[in-house]
């Protein structure tokens, strides 16, 4: 089993002439509300990969709708509180530009409580993997109890705040960075000399790099590994990091060398891509499966 302790939220998307300016009122062009949080992406790239994959989080108990979105993708969802705090959500404005504006009420992904953790793990085993990202509370007080429990801890520090993140390293398993993210852990802003550091600041942690279109490093001790992305025509890069950790993970379970779990899990993101949305944009395994025979 693959815990998820992560963001569920609610993404209510505008698109507009431009962005509302202070004292305006303006109707928009088109709405949509769509399910997303990093936590909630993963969790849906999780079980299209093929793993059992248990979502821990929170929302408000009205939105059973937002459950039932996830367990139809294939996501338990027995482990999500449903509180008298509103489900985490985002007012995105979309201009002309396709520039967005972002308003985020974390909501109920910061109302998870130690209870809830040490229920949701009691029935954990040994060799199980838990994986979380920094879009929820109690963060190092999971790892903490996962560790304690046998289980591997798979972290990625999006958004990244570097000193929580040094402060819980030497309970990773696995950390999982974009370019941005590693740049901001190291406190370069070039990425040859980011990519240099790694193995030498953090010896012990093994690290997958995500580079966008420019692939993928894993660094382990004196092992490194790079493979280039796939290159396909890309129209939309949401959740492609989200789709990446999915697959990467659900292979890693599986027992998947982890040259082989890399490639699964570059082939998923490089179609995620090709797709516009988030959740609606991850493949399925027989889709990688199809996409890796051509
Ligand atoms: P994030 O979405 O977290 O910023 P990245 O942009 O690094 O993450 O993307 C994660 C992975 O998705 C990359 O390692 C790569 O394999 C794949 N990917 C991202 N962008 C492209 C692209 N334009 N073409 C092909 N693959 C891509």
């Amino acid at each position: 089993t693959i815990y998820n302790l992560g963001s569920i939220n609610l993404d209510h998307l505008y698109q507009l002439d431009h962005f509302v300016r202070p004292g305006e009122t303006m109707a928009s062009n088109s709405y949509q509300c769509l399910l997303g949080g990093k936590g909630a992406n993963q969790s849906v790239a999780l079980a299209k990969a093929g793993a059992t994959v248990k979502h821990i989080g929170a929302v408000h108990h009205s939105d059973q709708a937002v459950l039932r979105q996830l367990e139809d993708l294939g996501v338990d969802t027995s482990l999500v509180a449903q509180l008298d705090v509103p489900t985490g959500h985002a007012i995105i404005q979309l201009n002309k530009q396709a520039e967005n504006c972002i308003i985020l009420y974390q909501g109920a992904n910061h109302a998870l409580t130690q209870e809830q953790v040490d229920q949701a793990l009691s029935t954990a085993e040994p060799g199980d993997w838990i994986l979380l990202q920094n879009e929820t509370n109690l963060i190092e007080y999971t790892m903490k109890k996962a560790q304690q429990q046998g289980v591997k801890v798979a972290f990625n520090p999006a958004p990244m705040d570097a000193a929580l993140t040094k402060q819980v390293l030497e309970l990773v398993d696995l950390l999982i960075v974009n370019e941005v993210e590693a740049m901001d852990l190291i406190g370069t802003t070039d990425i040859d000399s980011t990519i240099a550091a790694f193995p030498k600041v953090y010896p012990e942690l093994a690290v997958l790099m995500t580079l966008g279109k420019a692939g993928v490093y894993y660094f382990k001790g004196s092992e490194t590994v790079f493979a280039a992305a796939f290159s396909v025509q890309a129209v939309d890069t949401t959740a492609a990091g989200d789709t990446f950790i999915g697959f990467i993970l659900s292979s890693l379970m599986k027992g998947e060398e982890m040259k082989n779990a890399i490639t699964r899990a570059c082939a998923a993101s490089a179609i995620c891509v090709t797709r516009l949305g988030a959740a609606s944009a991850i493949p399925t395994q027989d889709e990688v499966t199809e996409f890796l025979a051509k």
